[in-house]
């Protein structure tokens, strides 16, 4: 970099004055969890007042993947099985 582009400390802090974050806009949904605006609620599953993600189905079928991968690292060597129980105790 030549001095001919070096910048001052005043226009960086120019620069930076638009970098700071703000929080999320979250909504209370009308099961009690927070969720983001115009998006399902992951914990009810409902979009304006329907229901539009089974959210029952989504945890069964979760529960299921992580038993079948579960059992396949344990097929391969890569977990043991007391390891295992100590990971679900915790
Ligand atoms: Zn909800």
């Amino acid at each position: 970099m030549v001095v001919r582009m070096r910048r001052n400390r005043s226009e960086t802090a120019k620069r930076r004055s638009h970098h700071a974050l703000t929080g999320a806009a979250l909504v209370k949904c009308e099961c009690g969890s927070y969720r983001l605006p115009h998006t399902a609620c992951a914990s009810c599953g409902k979009y304006n007042g329907r229901i539009v993600i089974d959210v029952v189905a989504r945890a069964k079928r979760q529960t299921r993947r992580d038993k079948r991968r579960q059992t396949a690292l344990r097929e391969s060597g890569q977990i043991s099985e007391d390891k295992e129980k100590e990971t679900t105790q915790s």
